[in-house]
């Protein structure tokens, strides 16, 4: 079975590397918010532009924390895309705020711009795009409308570590920028983590103050806080897969321009594939390749048949999920967002995946889709 990503393959290429960095930390005897932790939040701030990054325990927290220190709480309002994965809208909800989603670009998967200004009202205070798949979400108008409104933007970076929008690295547009080392992620660790990057002098502060119980030192809690804590083995680790991020990101989008050549270049199969930036407008770090076709299921199941994994993120968008059924909404809410639950389907891609198979993979595709 073609797997959708192959960390297995990752590791051989940094075998040797990450071994001795992960040894250097056991044998230093520390473990918690040490030199590892410290040089790996030097070396993110400076990649992606920022003044300051954080590490935290995850990405979830990473928009938690964030949320909590811009002072978003209970009866404020937090606009976002109802397709994302859940964790978005779970930040919000952890801080008592109430979720607004605005409907999706059917071409990018993205929030919607031209939809958010008739969603704001006086309880609104904040913005959470999320760059989906690697793909920068529309942030020239995105901060536009924040400005003219006043208020606060979290980028949801979890899955666009390395993206660009208008010239600018993801996570470093918004108030905050928070990012996700799931190990999956195409910035991954072996384990959790997660990244705050911010400009602001104060932000940074109260975000390191929460993510380690509210302590400024010496067992004096200033705030009540979270045991949110990157770990010094994970950034170690990270460390070594940063100095080649460029190199993923950028093979990655040579296995889409594969893929998007091979499944949409003659123009007429239907599908959508993705857009890949080649205006200079943005950068898409694939950090998924999702394509779009109303016979999505038959793809899917022409690939199982040749053995080739295939992923629907997300089957269900977040404003019809059990959990958030007491926010009233029903089908048809977000006719955009339900439409990509529908017809989404996202097909391997990871660095060393072979063009050999990508090749394979197109024609299956094209001959499901051939006979109608
Ligand atoms: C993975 C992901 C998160 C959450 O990150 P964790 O590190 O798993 O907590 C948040 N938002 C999006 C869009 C993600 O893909």
């Amino acid at each position: 079975m073609i797997p959708m990503l192959d960390l297995k393959k990752q590791m051989e290429g940094i075998r040797d590397e990450v071994l001795k960095e992960v040894a250097d930390v056991m044998e230093s005897g520390q473990y918690i918010l040490g030199r590892k932790v410290s040089q790996f939040e030097q070396k993110t701030a400076e990649y992606i532009g920022v003044k300051h990054a954080i590490a935290v325990a995850s990405g979830t927290d990473a928009l938690h924390l964030s949320l909590k220190a811009l002072g978003i709480g209970p009866g404020d309002e937090v606009i976002t895309t109802p397709f994302t994965f859940f964790s978005t809208v779970e930040a919000i909800i952890y801080q008592n705020a109430t979720p607004v989603f605005v409907d999706i670009e059917p071409d990018t998967f993205n929030i919607d711009p031209s939809r958010i200004e008739e969603k704001i009202t006086p309880k609104t205070k904040a913005i959470i795009p999320v760059h989906l798949f690697g793909r920068p979400a529309n942030m020239d108008r995105i901060m536009q409308i924040a400005g003219k409104f006043n208020l606060k933007v979290v980028e949801d970076c979890a899955q666009s570590f390395g993206a660009t929008a208008g010239g600018r690295k993801t996570g470093s547009i918004g108030d905050a920028g928070c990012f996700s080392f799931y190990p999956s992620k195409n910035l991954g660790a072996s384990g959790d983590g997660g990244l705050v990057c911010v400009n602001s002098d104060e932000l940074a502060t109260e975000i390191r103050l929460l993510r380690n119980h509210g302590s400024s030192g010496g067992y004096i809690h200033t705030t009540v806080g979270f045991n949110s804590r990157l770990d010094e083995i994970q950034a170690a680790i990270l460390l070594v897969k940063l100095k080649r991020i460029d190199s993923y990101n950028e093979k990655r989008r040579q296995k889409a321009a594969l893929y998007n050549k091979l499944l949409c270049g003659d123009g007429d199969s239907g599908l959508l594939c993705p857009g890949l930036g080649e205006d200079g407008s943005y950068t898409h770090v694939f950090h998924q390749y999702t394509i779009k076709h109303p016979r999505r299921d038959a793809v899917r199941e022409k690939l199982r048949n040749e053995q080739v994994s295939s992923m629907i993120y997300y089957p269900v968008p977040m404003h019809l999920q059990p959990a958030l059924k007491f926010m009233g909404h029903r089908e048809g809410d977000f006719p955009a967002a339900e439409a990509a639950s529908r017809e989404a389907v996202s097909l391997p891609i990871y660095p060393e995946l072979e063009d050999a198979v990508i090749e394979r993979i197109s024609s299956a595709i094209k001959s499901v889709l051939a006979r109608v």
